[in-house]
């Protein structure tokens, strides 16, 4: 095997908001469409989930299961919901797991503060603390991942229920985690303006809800890993295994800028800072996203590069490109087919947007896509940063419209509908 490539962060039909479509069977050929080697399952402590998946699921022995020639972890996300310190907390946390006994194991223990039949990533009444003592009762060989630390409203750092650092949130157990999610809304760069951070591998994944989404942000690995050495690569931070993560451009993701959506109100950091915080429009304080709470907990510039850093690439989706391209939008059947057509002759996504050259993709598609690509690599693209909740824009070319899509819920949720105390 080349490269080995993971996405271990998805969601099953039984999360909220999800596909029907996010099963293994199917997942597993969209993987190999995409370049994905190893996916997570997501949602493994829902008890009817499980159950399907111990119906297609092959094991292999090395703590990883197989569908197609695709490589699937267990998985879950987990919300914990929490006071701490007179302030209510909401976390996702994702946690990986080598076999079904352990998951049940802890199925067992986590029963007792909230149900697991609900909702695929399910909410328990349960601290950072307590909830890092029961898994590590269970086991040693459960990955703890915090998810998209930065996204305002579930997340470790988030500015409406978050830590200011990891100490306040672990404790004792910083060296139980095992890696760090940076989320859409971030990039590593981004991270590295916290030297509390140095220490830790820091890994993306798709949070997909829908099979087109998986892969679009992945870890690159040097060849093969099992369960125990894929662990070990992340505690270890391994240059030499672990290569490089592959990132939306974090403008991209749902909650870059600070602002109001229905306000229609987007802001630099140093903007809404001017403006203590406030709507200009309504007057109401404003949603708070990854890049003002990033400075506000920084120690470093922006630029800094910590010795031991694990590079990254910024990437467009695919389709993303070819609408643009084409002036269509994403889920036309004119994009469906170039999106094909490359994909027929490349083998897969991850290829086309790193690999293949600008001629090559020239002869087989119209040379404007291929520009479209190019640009991406070079980083020569127009961004228009995403806020409270709505998605940014990566323009690939100078000179086009490209209208804010309401695209499918999915990643990095938006702020609670209704409170879950
Ligand atoms: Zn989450
Ligand atoms: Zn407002």
């Amino acid at each position: 095997m080349k490269c080995f490539i993971t996405d271990i962060h998805v969601h099953s039909p039984y999360s909220r908001a999800t596909s029907s479509n996010m099963r293994p069977d199917i997942l597993s050929k969209y993987a190999k469409l995409k370049g994905i080697n190893l996916l997570g399952t997501g949602d493994i402590l829902h008890p009817e989930y499980r159950r399907e998946l111990k119906k297609i699921l092959k094991e292999r022995g090395d703590g990883y299961f197989e569908v197609n020639e695709v490589l699937f972890i267990l998985t879950t996300e987990i919300s914990l919901v929490f006071l701490k310190e007179g302030k209510v907390r909401k976390i996702h946390i994702v946690l990986t797991f080598p076999d079904f006994i352990t998951v049940e194991k802890l199925e067992k223990k986590l029963s007792l503060y909230g149900s697991l039949t609900s909702d695929g990533r399910p909410t328990l009444s349960l601290d950072t603390v307590r909830f890092i003592e029961i898994i590590r009762e269970i086991s040693k060989d459960i990955m703890i991942i915090p998810a998209h630390i930065w996204t305002p409203w579930f997340s470790l750092f988030g500015s409406n229920s978050g830590f200011d650092s990891l100490e306040e949130a672990f404790e004792n157990y910083i060296s139980e985690i095992t890696a760090l999610e940076t989320g859409l809304s971030s990039d590593p760069e981004m991270n590295w303006m916290l030297s509390s951070l140095d220490k830790f591998s820091l890994v993306s994944n798709s949070d997909s809800h829908s099979p087109d989404r998986i892969g679009r942000e992945a870890n690159v690995f040097k060849g093969y890993l099992s369960y125990k050495e894929l662990k070990e690569v992340l505690e270890k931070k391994d240059k030499e295994k672990f290569l490089f993560t592959i990132e939306f451009f974090p403008e991209e993701g749902k909650y870059h800028y600070d602002g109001h959506r229905n306000c229609g109100i987007s802001l630099h950091p140093e903007e809404s800072k001017k403006l203590n915080y406030i709507c200009p429009k309504c007057g109401r304080l404003l949603t708070v996203g990854v890049l003002s709470r990033v400075y506000k907990l920084a120690d470093r510039e922006m630029g800094y590069k910590p010795s031991d850093y694990i590079p990254y690439k910024n990437l467009v989706p695919l389709k993303e490109i070819i609408s643009q391209a084409i002036g269509k939008s994403e889920n036309t059947k004119e994009t469906e087919k170039i999106w094909e057509i490359l994909i027929k002759k490349f083998e897969n996504e991850i290829n086309v947007l790193m690999d293949v050259s600008y001629e090559e993709i020239s002869k087989t598609v119209d040379s404007r896509i291929a520009l479209g690509i190019k640009n991406m690599r070079e980083g020569k693209v127009k961004k228009i940063p995403g806020y409270d909740g709505v998605y940014g824009i990566i323009k690939v070319y100078e000179d086009i419209e490209v209208k804010i899509v309401e695209r499918d819920e999915d990643n990095e949720e938006r702020e609670p509908q209704m409170s879950l105390f």
